[in-house]
């Protein structure tokens, strides 16, 4: 059907780029970003033969692209399927746009980490100069496309970096649709109110150039059309139907929670090598009855990881008879190290964790086994399939990926997921251990259940956890989000055209 989203050329703009292209001493090198959203977003763009706006990172993007910063992917020897269109950032924009307003104040604003909050002039103006080149990149590729014929392109435009774009494409390509996907929390009014005046309002006014706006669960939908109502003068909202309507044009909201290739996974644990992997594992850290507890981050303040290891010091504390029955695999990679509250929690957690294992230490047991090298899936699916318990504790999380990974590499149904309850994951997932990680004592409590837990329960658990799963991959999520701008295109066709006689 030619009016179908799916069958329309998909413009995709994120921060990140698909295929990155990178100087080495051995030559250029390609590089594609690790992370599951890519890959599961990579082939609707070949099958639509669509095109991705995104940032040009790589120390040889220029190069690979020609003038217009565009190169066709896959590259060769691959048959390029889709357009990768490159934007330009210089040291100032990164700075500004990305480590600054966008790292610096929207997510610790979204997180409701507000004490991380650093707002300055320059870093909104770079961020919104930022938005604005995203936005001309994709009024070009639109405008190319139609000039090429076929069917009209939509636009998805993907999370935080880019929350003007929506509004400055609506102003100036009518008759596109536009939707967004906000992979992070969003916040309450009392928040985002938090920010100057008339900056609040800009980021509603740009996300509400959308056709479609889309977030993870109903409760972060709930809070953006609250803020709409209460900080931007001139909008009706419709609760019942999640709709907000603003200088005369309609933004629907909705909830789409993400998730992970669960096949993948499974297949990754299942794997020879990771069998073995795994009985190395359990070998090392989980013999005589001893537990493999595991956790696996990005270095964030909102993941809760010195809370984390608080809850474990205590743990230890109290119950003494439990030093040496569990070790923890501590997976810490930083990440935004340019910026200093990650420098400082860098430090503290590995300060901790050197405390703790020199508190409790034996000459056979290490507490906390601490690694802070990035792995790629296939060492963290026998990581997951090797642990009695997963923790997670994030302060604050959109949805937790993690969580979902430890389920699918489950598959002897041997581990306890302990989980924060304020992860999306929480909001979606029926069988863990929910916790509260402001709650140190209730913090504890659910390690010594999950520690406690007799096998035959936590069978029951991940197995409905498992099924669960796989009835949400990530496809699962990419298909309803598409079935919704088909439903919603389906609509304004109908009601764009003329009664018929
Ligand atoms: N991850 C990884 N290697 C590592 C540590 C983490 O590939 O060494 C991946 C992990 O598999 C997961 C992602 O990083 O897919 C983290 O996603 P999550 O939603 O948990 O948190 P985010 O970092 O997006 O806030």
């Amino acid at each position: 059907m030619e009016s179908s989203a799916s069958a329309r050329p998909v413009i995709l703009l994120s921060n990140r780029e698909p295929y990155e292209h990178v100087r080495t001493p051995a030559g250029v090198t390609l590089r594609r970003p690790p992370g599951g959203l890519v890959s599961a977003l990579d082939p609707t763009l070949r099958r639509t033969h669509g095109v991705w706006v995104a940032w040009g990172s790589g120390s040889a993007d220029r190069e690979t692209a020609d003038a217009a910063g565009r190169v066709a992917v896959p590259p060769p020897p691959a048959e390029p399927m889709y357009t990768l269109r490159r934007v330009w950032l210089d040291a100032a924009d990164v700075e500004g746009y990305y480590l600054g307003f966008a790292n610096s104040v929207l997510w610790p604003l979204c997180h409701l980490l507000i004490h991380h909050l650093q707002f300055r002039d320059e870093e909104w103006a770079r961020y919104q100069r930022v938005n604005e080149r995203f936005a001309a990149a994709a009024r070009e590729e639109v405008s190319r496309l139609r000039r090429a014929g076929g069917p009209d392109p939509t636009v998805w435009i993907h999370d935080y970096h880019l929350a003007l774009a929506a509004a400055s494409l609506r102003g100036t390509v009518p008759g596109i649709f536009i939707h967004q996907f906000w992979h992070i929390p969003f916040p309450p009014p009392e928040i985002l109110h938090l920010l100057p005046y008339g900056v609040s309002e800009a980021l509603l006014r740009g996300l509400l150039g959308n056709d479609l706006l889309a977030f993870h669960t109903d409760r972060y939908a709930v809070n953006f059309l609250e803020c709409a109502a209460q900080l931007l003068p001139g909008t009706t909202v419709d609760r019942g139907n999640l709709t907000v309507q603003y200088a005369g044009h309609v933004t629907s909201l909705a909830a789409f929670p993400i998730s992970i290739d669960v096949h993948r996974f499974e297949s990754l644990a299942a794997d020879a090598s990771a069998a073995m992997a795994v009985s190395d594992l359990r070998r090392r850290y989980a013999s005589d009855g001893r537990q493999l507890g595991v956790s696996v981050d990005r270095v964030d303040y909102t993941k809760g990881i010195p809370e984390r290891l608080r809850a474990l010091d205590l743990l230890w504390e109290r119950a003494p008879e439990l030093r040496g029955r569990v070790t923890m695999l501590v997976v810490a990679v930083p990440s935004r190290t340019e910026l200093p509250p990650y420098q400082a929690l860098e430090e503290e957690i590995l300060q901790t964790v050197e405390a703790i294992n020199l508190r409790y230490g034996t000459s056979t047991w290490t507490p906390i086994v601490y690694l802070t090298e990035s792995m790629p899936p296939s060492a963290l699916a026998s990581i997951y399939r090797a642990a009695d318990l997963c923790l997670v504790s994030s302060l604050q999380d959109g949805m937790n990926l993690v969580a979902k990974e430890f389920i699918a590499c489950q598959i002897d149904e041997r581990g306890v997921l302990v989980l924060s309850r304020f992860t999306g994951a929480a909001e979606e997932i029926d069988g863990a251990v929910l916790v509260n990680p402001f709650n140190v004592d209730g913090f504890v409590k659910g390690i010594l259940a999950a520690l406690e837990m007799p096998a035959a329960e936590r069978a029951r658990r991940m197995h409905a956890m498992r099924e669960q799963l796989r009835l949400a991959t990530v496809f699962d999520w990419l298909n309803a989000v598409m079935a919704r701008v088909d439903a919603m295109m389906g609509t304004a066709v109908l009601a764009d055209a003329p009664a018929r006689p």
